[in-house]
């Protein structure tokens, strides 16, 4: 494998030491050296490219091979081919339209060349007898052979072929590959290519080098092995993936070592909150409950800021281990912030803490962007005063001027919903030099592949069994032509004192058409069912009167709620036991989990029909049958991996993590464990690797991994 690539590293990669600390060049900006325009340099940041290593990692998607030609007599139609020919006559037409024609032959056969557009230049150069180097699709008529709008050089002289395959490399409008081939041979050339893996390192995981193998991708020879870096297979593709999973691990475990170097208010569990409000509970907690609570109390323990993120399934039980967790910092004299990435959410958190916590004398207040300013003022006030110990919102928590006396505990629910800058300003709101605790919550299961890879700078705990009593869902698939009998039944169970959530469809097009979609479905619905009282959510609708419509449901006097996939997290009616999803088809796997997850609260049988528009795709057939047989969120979690690839998983554009380009999670998993313990022991015996890693990969983008 090795042989391979280091074969046809033809050059010499400079030196071979490893890489230092000075990587100083390649972390300067193009436009610093002048080497490129201001206009270049703005089409280069948009792909990502803003130093000289960056160009070096600027890797082709594809190859063409231009290190052959092939006579005209073996051209086949139908495909692209570079040939030699010598123009026999040219001439410009005017039917059907004009165009530029130009005849050309090389020793056995004859060929056209048609441009729609030329420039009277081009006339000029293709006279008889001129020598022509062409690629192009050869393509049939009546007259023979022929071309369009090929790509051409006239040749003077003798040029030799290229030895290397022609890289193609990912571009944008306006930046011709061959600004970014040169840009990126002189990127090769300039920067210090050494390796930041030991030989000893190489050897152990079989890695090919840093220099060979990049140098390799950008200029393969034209025996390289084709389907093996198509499918990036090859050993210089592997290098690559395992260093970017590498640089991933590096700065993720770092981050959660120099944690342990920061300080954050030392909270012991002192325990007497905590036993009145178990007291108080209507439930005992279940083993895994305790089990991650115990975690959460030693973390919360101890001097230096936690970073946990607990999971639990839909319904597992999360809130009153946070509340629990909440009271902890409490009971130590600092303060509580408990912050939902959606109003409905996060006021379901608001009335749950106030339950909770009122009875201990607990001061909770409300802070969401919606409410009336004198409400808001006073809460800040409490806040500031230190009178209100535990404040509940959507994002309007982290805004500057919403100030703790003590900020003790943050806890974030969904936090993957929350960009990095979010989740970072909350950690800033910290007092006395102290940063607070943070504890995550999520719903969205993480394989542990994604865990590992996404979140190795957390630590996490899992809830991973649901509360006792709980009847499960009966999940059903019914095509849309059958509406009648869904409709019957949803009439049924409403009428025998039920409650039923009916999801309009997806649209994700555009939120306008979300909402007449919303509406439409909320009029249909009415005149389908006029006995019955329908409330409507969804996005756009003011948050006082989502409140008052969710209070409705809640307390009854709505039997049926039509609702955008706005009540996809953390709703929590249990009377409702009957939901009806629209067009199942078009939803995520983890969408369809969590909206399914609203109902089967109670004691009582709930079911899930999941409605969708025959004919399905194979995949959209696929993916029902998942969610139709399987109630375990973890499950579905790792098949929706198999099935989509981890960056729609993970909301990639969210996450506010960088995703991967190179190594993919669903097939590299072996990579990404070799670099995980790697990454531990580099940076515990070879820091100075270590960071020159970073570096490379990194660079600018290393201070965000930190969050
Ligand atoms: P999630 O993990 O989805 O956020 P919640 O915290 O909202 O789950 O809990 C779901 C429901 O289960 C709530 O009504 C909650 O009060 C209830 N619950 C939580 N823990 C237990 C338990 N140990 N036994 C019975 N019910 C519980
Ligand atoms: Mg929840």
């Amino acid at each position: 494998m090795r042989a391979s690539a280091s074969k046809v590293s033809g050059r010499k990669s400079g030196s071979t030491g490893t890489a230092g600390e000075d990587a100083e060049l390649a972390a300067r900006t193009l436009a610093d050296l002048g080497a490129v325009s201001d206009d270049t340099a703005a089409k280069l940041a948009k792909l990502g490219i803003h130093t000289w290593f960056d160009l070096v990692l600027h890797l082709p998607m594809r190859y063409e091979d231009e290190t052959k030609l092939v006579p005209l007599r073996d051209a086949r139609v139908g495909g692209t081919v570079q040939t030699e020919a010598i123009v026999v006559d040219s001439e410009v037409m005017y039917r059907p339209r004009k165009q530029l024609v130009v005849r050309t032959a090389d020793e056995g056969a004859e060929l056209s060349l048609r441009f729609l557009n030329f420039y009277p230049s081009q006339l000029k150069q293709l006279t008889p007898g001129a020598r022509l180097r062409l690629i192009g699709e050869i393509r049939g008529s009546v007259f023979g052979l022929e071309m369009v709008h090929p790509r051409y050089r006239v040749l003077r002289g003798a040029e030799p072929l290229p030895e290397t395959l022609t890289p193609v490399y990912p571009s944008t409008a306006g930046l011709a590959q061959h600004t970014l081939r040169a840009l990126i041979k002189r990127a090769l050339n300039a920067c210090d290519l050494r390796d930041t893996l030991s030989e000893a390192v190489l050897a152990e995981h079989r890695l090919a080098g840093f220099a060979e193998s990049v140098r390799f991708l950008h200029a393969p020879p034209a025996s390289a092995d084709s389907l093996a870096l198509e499918q990036r297979a090859h050993p210089a593709w592997t290098r690559i993936k395992f260093d970017e999973l590498l640089a991933q691990q590096i700065s993720m475990r770092a981050s959660h070592d120099r944690r342990g170097k920061r300080t954050a208010p030392k909270l012991p569990a002192r325990g007497h909150l905590a036993r009145r409000m178990m007291a108080l509970l209507p439930f005992e907690l279940t083993a895994a409950q305790h089990r991650v609570l115990a975690e959460v109390r030693t973390d919360l323990a101890r001097p230096h800021p936690m970073q946990r993120l607990l999971q639990g399934d839909v319904g597992s039980g999360k809130t009153v281990v946070a509340a629990l967790a909440a009271l902890q910092a409490i009971e130590n004299d600092w303060q509580v912030a408990v912050m939902a990435p959606t109003e409905i959410l996060a006021e379901q958190h608001y009335a749950k803490f106030k339950a909770w916590l009122a009875p201990l004398e607990i001061d909770v207040v409300w802070m969401s962007g919606a409410q009336k300013k004198r409400e808001r003022e006073s809460a800040r006030a409490r806040l500031l005063s230190g009178e209100a110990r535990v404040a509940v919102g959507t994002h309007a928590l982290i805004q500057e001027a919403v100030e703790f006396q003590r900020l003790g505990l943050a806890i974030v629910d969904e936090q993957h919903r929350f960009g990095v800058r979010e989740r970072l300003a909350l950690a800033h709101k910290s007092a006395e030099g102290m940063e607070p605790h943070r504890l995550m919550m999520s719903a969205t299961p993480i394989p542990r592949t994604l865990a590992m890879s996404f979140y190795a700078d957390l630590d996490v705990s899992v809830i991973d069994m649901l509360p006792p009593g709980r009847t499960p869902i009966t999940t059903k698939l019914i095509a849309a032509n059958r509406r009648d009998e869904v409709v019957s039944r949803v009439r049924d169970a409403c009428c025998a004192g039920g409650q039923a959530y009916w999801v309009c469809p997806l649209i994700e097009e555009s939120e306008t058409l979300q909402l007449q979609t919303a509406l439409a479905t909320y009029t249909a619905i009415q005149e389908t069912f006029p006995e019955l009282r329908i409330g409507l959510v969804h996005g756009r609708l003011p948050a006082g009167e989502k409140a008052q419509v969710m209070a409705a449901f809640k307390a009854g006097e709505l039997q049926m709620l039509v609702a955008t996939t706005v009540i996809e997290v953390g709703v929590d009616v249990p009377n409702a036991t009957l939901m009806v999803i629209e067009n199942a088809e078009r939803m995520g796997l983890a969408q369809l989990h969590q909206l399914r997850g609203r109902v089967g609260r109670g004691s009582e049988a709930s079911a899930c029909i999941l409605m969708y528009e025959p004919a399905l795709s194979e995949t959209a057939r696929a993916r029902l049958k998942v969610i139709y047989e399987n109630t375990d969120g973890f499950e579905i979690a790792r098949k929706d991996l198999e099935l989509r690839g981890p960056g729609e998983l993970l909301g990639a554009r969210q996450s506010g993590v960088p995703m991967l380009r190179f190594a993919d999670l669903a097939t590299d998993i072996a990579l990404l464990e070799q670099a995980r313990a790697l990454a531990d022991r580099m940076l515990k015996l070879e820091q100075r690797l270590a960071r020159a890693h970073l570096e490379r990969w990194l660079g600018a983008r290393h201070e965000y991994l930190k969050a």
